[in-house]
């Protein structure tokens, strides 16, 4: 049982109506070539606010995979042949009707993932970005001028398109990852086949809807189901160039070894544990803020979330102190319940049982909830937004994504050791450092083995930025330019013109 230490646990607010119009759900067969195709099995698609039924969809099988690969592979030479103009205004439709129907997409995202209104919103508006950015970025791509490098040769470097690509999502961020990946990926000229998590399919499946009529049949296929079969089918096919996944650490592993023998790329981005490295001469009220937000963004379910504060032992006791009057105000609810809700359930009830026995094991290690602790009362997956106070050098709750609303404060005593108890993590995505002494906020980001590294923030992004980790955290850049280089291939053509 979790020890709850010493609070008062939210209320979780409850919607009044049930939230959702059946008339906003896309058909529920898989998307390929350009028309949804009925399939077998069915996945039962729950809300994680009530635990009530949504819908269902296919379970995809190996099959449907191979017909999606044969219908992209008939797409991607025209698709690849147009130009980055005429790709352009196809991703500027894209964004165009993602952006006219935002509100069932952010209701699709809200229903099927328990998402607060404000994440969902933010979600949606930044995958009509990412779509706008990468049909701007991709006419600006080029490669180096030609030039005479050997005696009476000319060398030119083509930039090409890799094939046909495949994608398999994760269900914390089911539009968004797939936008950020469909769009460099089809501006760079590819087709794709991607896979969304079989927990949160709704909202893929409705982009798939609303771009029936603009994509080209086939440069587009979505085939919904499970890891195996459907996932290890796109990253073993012999016809798909390039596997991205974004997901755990464990699938991420998985998906490598199953690309190997077809020897295609692997785009890897999985998990994180972000730290959080408070210096003393950090302001600690803006630290505070930062980790309310941060931290508990997506209900904590979030790769680069700003979970693991590391603090100076001088003001740790006056930082905890901020810490539960920031995070003790949080308004947990139903994303139908108010504007304000700001904590939704965990996703499914596996995860919620996750989350929890990570809350029971960090109890019985001895550590303490300075607020929070444990579940709230269903219906529905809840975790009361929570701050764990007194974890050791290696606890587990430290250690281990815990993809909640749990974040963990431990002290450190000279910058050195802060360094070196940050980079002490499997994981290598995004770390923060809060500072008002310029020499640190310069020297520190460097010695942080992580992809992104704040300084006085946590967790913004922007398009034109690139987002990856390093170490366990995987490889291969999302957004930016570097997305575009990752989902393309240079080829070096050299003329000989000598007499
Ligand atoms: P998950 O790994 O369980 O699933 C991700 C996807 O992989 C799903 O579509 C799943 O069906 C598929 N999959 C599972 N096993 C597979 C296999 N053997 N072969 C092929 N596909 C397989 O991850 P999740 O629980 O959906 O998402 C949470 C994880 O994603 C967390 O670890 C989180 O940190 C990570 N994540 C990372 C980023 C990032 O940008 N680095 C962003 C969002 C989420």
């Amino acid at each position: 049982m979790t020890q709850i230490i010493s609070h008062i646990l939210p209320d979780v607010r409850r919607a009044a109506g049930s939230g959702h119009r059946d008339d906003a759900l896309a058909p529920a067969g898989h998307f390929i070539n350009g028309t949804f195709t009925p399939g077998g099995g069915s996945i039962d698609v729950v809300n994680p606010s009530t635990g009530e039924p949504i819908t269902t969809v296919a379970a995809g099988t190996t099959d449907d995979v191979d017909s999606a690969v044969a219908a992209a592979r008939a797409a991607q030479p025209a698709w690849g042949a147009m130009t980055p103009r005429e790709r352009s205004e196809v991703l500027h439709l894209i964004a165009d009707r993602l952006a006219a129907n935002s509100d069932d997409l952010m209701r699709l995202e809200s229903l099927n993932t328990g998402k607060p209104p404000a994440v969902a919103e933010d979600d949606v508006s930044s995958a009509v970005d990412t779509f706008r950015f990468m049909a701007g970025a991709c006419r600006t791509m080029s490669s180096l001028a030609a030039g005479d490098y050997a005696a009476g040769h000319t060398s030119v470097i083509l930039r090409e398109p890799l094939g046909v690509v495949g994608v398999i999502t994760p269900w914390n961020y089911p539009l968004l990852m797939a936008a950020w990946k469909l769009a460099p990926i089809l501006a760079a000229g590819n087709t794709v086949v991607l896979k969304p998590s079989e927990q949160t399919p709704l909202t893929t499946l409705k982009l798939a809807e609303l771009i029936a009529d603009i994509i080209p049949a086939g440069v587009v296929n979505i085939v919904t189901g499970y890891g195996d079969p459907v996932g290890s089918r796109i990253s073993a096919h012999p016809d798909i160039a390039l596997v991205a996944l974004t997901g755990s650490v464990g699938s991420g592993s998985a998906v490598a070894a199953a690309a190997a023998p077809s020897r295609k790329r692997v785009h890897l981005e999985l998990g994180g544990k972000a730290p959080v490295l408070v210096f003393a001469d950090a302001d600690l009220a803006d630290v505070a803020r930062g980790v309310r937000t941060a931290g508990f963004w997506n209900s904590g379910q979030e790769c680069g979330a700003a979970c693991r504060v590391l603090v100076h032992e001088s003001v740790a006791e006056a930082l905890i102190e901020q810490l539960v009057r920031e995070i003790g105000t949080l308004v947990v609810g139903e994303p139908g319940a108010g504007a304000d809700v700001e904590i939704g359930p965990m996703v499914s009830e596996a995860h919620f049982e996750r989350v929890k026995g990570f809350l029971d094991r960090a109890a019985a290690e001895g550590l303490q909830a300075a607020v929070g602790g444990g579940p709230l009362p269903g219906p529905g997956y809840f975790i009361a937004p929570t701050v764990l106070t007194g974890a050791r050098e290696g606890s587990e709750a430290t250690r281990n994504e815990i993809f909640g609303p749990v974040v963990t404060v431990e002290t450190f005593a000279t910058d050195e050791e802060a360094v070196r108890r940050a980079n002490e993590t499997e994981y290598g995505l995004a770390a923060s450092v809060w500072t008002s002494d310029a020499k640190r906020s310069t020297a520190i980001p460097r010695k942080l083995d992580f992809g992104t590294v704040w300084v006085n923030s946590h967790l913004v992004l922007a398009n034109e930025v690139p987002w990856g980790g390093f170490k366990g955290s995987g490889y291969g850049r999302d957004l930016s330019l570097y997305a575009l280089d990752d989902f393309s291939r240079t080829k070096h053509v050299m003329t000989n013109h000598g007499a």
